[in-house]
């Protein structure tokens, strides 16, 4: 295989040859990781981080349990070797570890041999987006991802339940904007009872302004946010609510595997995407793996378990040892819980499969 992959410059150049085509069980490529780089968080959000689960006494993982910026640059580099193109930066929230623009300066310089780098973002709640925009953009960062659950300062606040202000999150926005970070996606999560009344005012605002606003249905990832499926508003509904004053139609995927379905306002003002992870499962098309904090590969959001890839880079494995290992663990996957879900029991709509088992916490895995 003639492709080789190189560490920037700064890094000292090295090159590590592709190791050619990888599926999974599914004939699913591996081709976007998301890496959690903090499971701390400085928000609560009620379908989240649960404040009566994740409170004073809640124990996050110890500074030495997390991988190094050069420990997540090995894994990166790896995933590279096997067909990774995007990663995204996850967390918790990712803006409170340290040195952040550190890292992103690093995995910005990785390349192919034909000159392609990464395809870089970060997802983030923006509370110190303002601060942060500028050093992010300048650090080789290509775009954001900015969760606003309502543009109503009350509901906002309930939602990530630590009153913190709507406004500091919609100056982040516009300061990721201004540096180029664009066009910066806006994550709605819909939980009924809760935020649903904002959807129209939320499309009516981000309408017109370039930013890609996404609705996402109420995930019942890990166990502690009490996930009831009579919470869950489906896309459908979400999309009727809009369409019946603002007129839609459906738009082709950008990329094959992408989780949001596209639709485009009638009238040119831009266009919006809902994730239907639970009313229309797209594991099929599912592409992606996930990096713990501590350096666990998980290849479903759903996962109970992970490959430890922490323990292989402290015990001396080479390059080519964690390649191996991660494309060991991409070629046996099976995963697709959704699609599982989704063929269940009504009532809980949760699989049978997981319904007492335990799993990871979507602010241990990232979104
Ligand atoms: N803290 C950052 C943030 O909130 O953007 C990044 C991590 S957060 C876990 C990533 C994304 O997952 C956010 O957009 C968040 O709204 C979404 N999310 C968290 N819990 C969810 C759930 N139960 N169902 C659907 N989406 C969820
Ligand atoms: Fe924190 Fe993001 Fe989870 Fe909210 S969704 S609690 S901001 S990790
Ligand atoms: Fe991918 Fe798992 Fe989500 Fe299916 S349930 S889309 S396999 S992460």
């Amino acid at each position: 295989m003639a492709e080789t992959i190189r560490r920037g410059a700064g890094q000292g150049a090295r090159a590590l040859p592709a190791t050619g085509e990888l599926a999974d069980q599914r004939g699913r490529r591996l081709t976007d990781l998301r890496v959690s780089v903090t499971d701390r968080c400085n928000f609560r959000c009620v379908y989240c981080m649960p404040r009566e689960i994740f409170g004073r006494d809640y124990a996050f993982l110890p500074r030495a349990e997390l991988l190094t910026f050069e420990e997540i640059e090995r894994v990166v580099l790896a995933g590279m070797r096997l067909g990774v193109r995007k990663v995204r930066l996850t967390g918790g929230e990712p803006l409170l570890r340290k040195g952040i623009e550190e890292l992103v300066a690093m995995l910005a310089a990785l390349r192919t041999p034909d000159g392609q780098r990464l395809d870089l973002a970060l997802t983030t709640n923006g509370s110190a987006l303002a601060a942060k925009a500028e050093a992010l953009a300048e650090a080789g960062l290509n775009r954001v991802t900015v969760s606003v659950d309502s543009l109503d300062d009350e509901t906002f606040r309930r939602m990530n339940d630590v009153d913190f202000p709507l406004q500091r999150v919609l100056d982040g926005l516009e300061a990721a904007r201004g540096a180029g970070l664009g066009p910066v996606k806006v994550n709605m999560v819909v939980k009924r009872g809760q935020n649903d009344d904002d959807v129209l005012p939320m499309a009516e605002h981000f309408r017109g302004s370039g930013c890609v606003l996404r609705f996402i249905e109420y995930m019942d990832v890990g166990t502690t946010n009490g996930w009831r499926l009579e919470e869950v508003v489906p896309s459908s509904e979400v999309l009727a609510r809009i369409a019946a004053v603002h007129p839609l139609e459906p738009i082709a995927p950008t990329a094959p595997g992408e989780t949001a379905t596209r639709w485009r306002y009638r009238d040119g003002t831009g266009e919006i995407g809902v994730i239907s992870s639970v009313t229309q499962p797209f594991c099929s098309g599912c592409t992606r793996a996930r990096l713990s904090t501590d350096g666990r590969l998980y290849t479903c959001l759903f996962a109970d378990h992970g490959t430890d890839l922490r323990a292989l880079l402290r015990s001396g494995s080479d390059d080519d040892g964690l390649t191996a290992a991660m494309a060991g663990v991409w070629s046996r996957r099976e995963d697709r819980y959704s699609e599982l879900r989704a063929s269940s029991t009504p009532s809980s709509g949760r699989s049978a499969a997981d319904r007492d088992g335990h799993r990871i916490e979507m602010s241990y895995i990232g979104g």
